[in-house]
């Protein structure tokens, strides 16, 4: 039996992956069945909360080897590979609807809870976290599944969670999450940088764990939520050690999911037309010279089969403005990222620099070539002229620039990646680090 839920939180307060673990705590007498899922979604739907994720466990009576994958209080967690049998799924939203309506931030989220038997159909997880699907699609598809539902508010939640329900995993990475005792939940946490630097090295699966450059952890959160921290990896043994590897305040319960994090599975990369609050992998030459705007933005436009489009590198992406500020215009290049749709820009998550093209800056004014003296500029794009002989429209002397630049991939430092991006390290790409 399925059993999805999404929207539960507000931006600061609670955490839905909190509320797998109650879900599971409410069903004592069933037992996992796989891991339990956080399947992150479309991250350019305007209504997103923090981090636009819904969660998924499938419940049942296990058959064959258990294996570990949490702890709440005393009591350990296990998984198995099969079910024997499907619970009643009335009985199953009887007992899951009250744990969502007890820990939902009913005045700030609008939650949903699906529990089906069976999946829905895999296109509907595709197109929750690529485009922007209505409430009435994921009823529909729901529906055709025979799912049962509970909403709160405007059961916008109900779309996650059918996306999460529909969620097959085929790229997929491991994360391990602990969560804070109830009393120190708004304090500050206490867990060891020292043990958190020291990850990548001791744990090479895990990713985007430490800002060695800007010397701060990235596992643990600054908000009010019960999450102590999270690890991610693409093993999940390694991150139950790893987690283990960690001192920090006590641990009122860890549970390890399964997730769609780090995959890019939400970049388009066939397309016809650049629709706004999709993401998209798109390949173009640069027209312009990189600018830093007011804010510290770095934007560039780039000539695209879809016309020509500005693309920016954000300000809290730091030092990887700096390597977006290297480009020139001619520079063939792949860009991953969300297309806004106000102010229109594609906002880098990625950069892939295919070629670069030679650029020549100005060493001095020419000389005349009657006379041999210097010239003076005629003014902002009237070339040079000399004043002596009235010679105008003269160039100035230029020689090739030294490109500060390799072709290669290019990401931003660990804070400013989205859920969902693939980091250089999972693609078999030596990191460019920067900040
Ligand atoms: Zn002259």
């Amino acid at each position: 039996m399925l059993i999805a839920a999404d929207d539960t939180d507000s931006s600061t307060w609670m955490c839905t992956t909190f509320l797998a673990t109650e879900l599971v705590r409410a069903l004592p007498d069933l037992d996992l069945i796989g891991l339990p899922r956080l399947v992150r979604l479309n991250p350019a739907v305007p209504w997103k909360t923090r981090g636009n994720g819904a969660i998924c466990i499938r419940m049942g009576r296990g058959i064959g080897q258990p294996r570990l994958c949490g702890r709440i209080g005393e009591r350990d967690l296990f998984c198995y590979a099969r079910s024997s049998e499907e619970p009643d799924p009335d009985e199953v939203m009887a007992r899951c609807w009250p744990v969502v309506e007890r820990w939902s931030q009913k005045d700030a989220s609008d939650p949903g809870l699906v529990v089906t038997s069976r999946p829905p159909r895999p296109e509907l997880y595709w197109r929750a976290v690529r485009v922007i699907i209505d409430r009435e699609e994921a009823v529909s598809t729901l529906r055709e599944a025979g799912a049962r539902t509970f909403e709160i508010n405007s059961g916008r939640g109900l779309i996650g969670a059918a996306a999460a329900a529909a969620w097959r995993p085929m790229d997929r990475t491991y994360e391990v999450l602990a969560y804070r005792e109830r009393e120190r939940w708004g304090r500050d946490r206490d867990v060891s940088r020292e043990d958190i630097a020291l990850l990548d090295q001791r744990f090479p699966s895990t990713f985007n764990n430490y800002e060695h450059l800007a010397d701060r952890p990235a596992i643990v959160p600054h908000t009010t939520c019960p999450v102590l921290y999270g690890i991610r990896g693409d093993s999940p043994l390694e991150l139950v050690r790893a987690s283990a590897s960690v001192a920090s305040e006590p641990v009122d319960r860890w549970m390890l999911f399964i997730t769609n994090q780090g995959t890019d599975d939400h970049i388009i990369t066939e397309w016809d037309r650049l629709v706004p609050s999709s993401s998209y992998l798109v390949e173009g030459v640069l027209e312009t010279l990189p600018a830093t705007i007011p804010g510290g933005h770095v934007l560039f436009a780039m000539g695209t089969r879809d016309g020509r489009i500005d693309c920016a590198a954000y300000e809290p992406s730091k030092g990887f403005r700096d390597i977006v500020r290297r480009l020139r215009p001619g520079d063939r290049v792949q860009v991953m990222g969300e297309l806004r749709e106000a102010p229109r820009t594609l906002n880098i998550e990625k950069l892939n620099v295919l070629e670069l093209a030679p650029s020549r800056v100005k060493v001095s004014n020419p000389s005349c070539p009657a006379c041999g003296r210097r010239t003076k500029s005629a003014g902002r794009g009237q070339g040079y002229r000399c004043r002596e002989c009235g010679i105008k429209g003269l160039r100035a002397e230029t020689e090739e620039e030294p490109r500060q630049l390799s072709p290669g991939w290019y990401e931003p430092p660990v804070c400013a990646r989205r859920h969902l991006s693939k980091p250089l390290k999972r693609m078999g790409v030596q990191s460019t680090i920067v900040v």
